[in-house]
């Protein structure tokens, strides 16, 4: 039950890394590695040669840090205070 979908990592970054076959920065693609219950671990490939050039890992800490932050909203002011 616990099982996401690939799509949903495949989107979640885009970005460059240097890599030393291609001997420059190449656009990665993000691969969901490995699953551990308190961490996930994620490939990136040159989108070139295919090559690993970096890992990552995301804590569930993480995850759920970053899903409060896209969550939170403003709270509504309490500007009335009454006093009796
Ligand atoms: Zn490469």
């Amino acid at each position: 039950m616990l099982i996401m979908s690939q799509q949903q990592f495949e989107n979640f970054t885009a970005s460059s890394l240097y890599c030393e076959k291609c001997k420059t920065a190449m656009p990665v693609r993000e691969r969901l590695l490995l699953v551990l219950p308190d961490r996930e671990i994620f490939d990136y490939l040159c989108t070139g040669c295919g090559s690993s050039v970096g890992q990552r890992e995301v804590t569930a800490g993480d995850k759920l840090l970053a899903q409060a932050v896209a969550r939170r909203r403003p709270r509504r002011a309490l500007a009335q205070t009454l006093l009796h």
